[in-house]
């Protein structure tokens, strides 16, 4: 099966040769390959030596690929060594790059870096820049984004209660965190910490700095990589125990760094939705080609009952909504207006479709479709923690009902078809 990306006429010819040259890529080179690449089909853990050769040297061919066509770092400025596209661009660009999932990190988009090279994009100085965002664009470094807490609630941001101390010249850091995503291969992490006035209880969230901390720093612990759905993983809990880094190793101005943690995450988030669009696209593929291959009970393809018939219906209704809401947004974001209402929506409503969708596939597929041999049963976990990180539904939704109810009680209504 092949992704089937033609030009849309709505877009510019340039984002449509972008989507179309991304398709070529991932339909000639990965889709093949993807048993190869991410080992679906076995224990990746007890891989023979030389599959896993075989798929890092896979890897690189196809990274080359990919700079060949400039499409390396759709997420970075050109200055950065990215492609320089606009935040839609980024966005359209994602559809296409989600329907393998992990094709983006041979695009040179992995998590927690490409959030984490944003950040430092926009807020690091030229030596930060020089020091550790070129070797992350180069692959020459990994990071990790260390804000959850164990004993703090991380969708309420300002209850952070690790502490960063200024003394001299060097951020003394004390602190507990846990889901460090790439935790064990990161080389530094940056790393949230309250540093205004010990004792201001108001919780404000401009008493908030991230500081890049390297990992071979003296007293930071990795406990351990929290265990994620069953599995080990480099979700890493960490403490941070009397850990001296220089001054200038302080992203951005004191205070600003609850700020910069939502420029992450709220551009993140449409991209993140748009990925889950394009993952969905590819559920739905293999869920239609079941139905229109297999036949049951005396001869029948799955794709003449009615049951099977309404999970094709609902899915098509779901990728569409999700997929005009999350284009509303991004446009929205784009022309400069205030998208945080409808980020919010997004938020819940992508993610919640992206999990009908792929549970719909998995059951047209039956044991299979909760085997290793097709990429559903990792859609289908993904799509259920997307609930959570990021910002869990329910924080969402009060926020919704926060924006509507304030408009409201000013005497305006919502704008029509805003
Ligand atoms: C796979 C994975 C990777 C992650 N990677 C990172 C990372 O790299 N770096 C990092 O810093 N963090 C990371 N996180 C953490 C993630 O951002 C947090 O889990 C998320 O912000 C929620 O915080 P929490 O887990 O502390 O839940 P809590 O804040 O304790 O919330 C728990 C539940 O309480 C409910 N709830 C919370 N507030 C309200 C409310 N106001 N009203 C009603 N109900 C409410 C919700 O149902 C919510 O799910 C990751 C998480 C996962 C699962």
């Amino acid at each position: 099966m092949v992704m089937n990306v033609k030009p849309v006429p709505t877009l510019d010819d340039e984002i449509n040769e972008i989507r179309l040259a991304t398709a070529t890529i991932i339909n000639k080179e990965i889709l093949p390959n993807e048993a190869k690449l991410w080992g679906w089909l076995s224990d990746s853990a007890n891989a023979p030596n030389e599959a896993l050769e075989e798929a890092k040297a896979l890897r690189h061919q196809i990274q080359n690929k990919v700079k060949e066509a400039n499409l390396w770092a759709p997420h970075l400025p050109k200055p950065f060594g990215g492609m320089g596209l606009s935040f839609l661009q980024h966005a359209y660009m994602n559809e296409v790059l989600a329907y393998s999932p992990g094709a983006a990190s041979l695009f040179g988009v992995v998590a927690p870096n490409s959030g984490n090279q944003k950040i430092l994009v926009q807020y690091g100085t030229p030596e930060q820049h020089e020091k550790w965002l070129k070797p992350l664009t180069e692959g020459r470094m990994q990071s990790g984004f260390s804000m959850t807490e164990p004993h703090n609630p991380g969708s309420d941001p300002r209850s952070l209660t690790t502490r960063a101390v200024l003394d001299g010249d060097e951020w003394v850091i004390n602190g507990h965190k846990w889901f460090t995503s790439n935790g064990h291969a990161a080389d530094f992490y940056i790393v949230m910490c309250r540093t205004g006035d010990p004792n201001d209880k108001s919780g404000a969230t401009d008493k908030m700095t991230q500081i890049i901390v390297p990992k071979n720093t003296p007293g930071v612990k990795i406990v351990r990589g929290v265990p994620v759905w069953g599995r080990s993983s480099s979700h890493c809990e960490i403490i941070y125990d009397n850990v001296r880094v220089p001054k200038e190793n302080q992203l951005g101005r004191t205070g600003t760094g609850h700020q910069a943690a939502q420029d992450r995450l709220g551009a993140g988030r449409v991209y993140h939705c748009m990925n889950s669009i394009g993952s969905m696209w590819r559920a739905f593929d293999l869920m239609v080609e079941r139905a229109t291959t297999r036949e049951v009970h005396g001869g029948e393809k799955l794709e003449d009952k009615q049951f099977i018939q309404g999970f094709i219906a609902d899915s098509y209704i779901d990728i569409q909504a999700a997929r005009l809401m999350t284009i509303h947004c991004a446009e929205k974001m784009e022309s400069g207006a205030d998208p945080r209402t409808d980020i919010s929506a997004i938020k819940i409503f992508v993610p919640e479709a992206y999990h009908r969708v792929v549970d719909r596939a998995i059951q047209v597929w039956g044991a299979a479709g909760v085997s290793g041999d097709l990429p559903l049963a990792n859609m289908y976990l993904g799509a259920r923690t997307l609930r959570i990180a990021d910002g869990p539904d329910e924080v969402h939704r009060i926020l919704i009902a926060k924006n509507v109810l304030r408009r409201y009680h000013a005497g305006e209504t919502w704008d029509f078809g805003n």
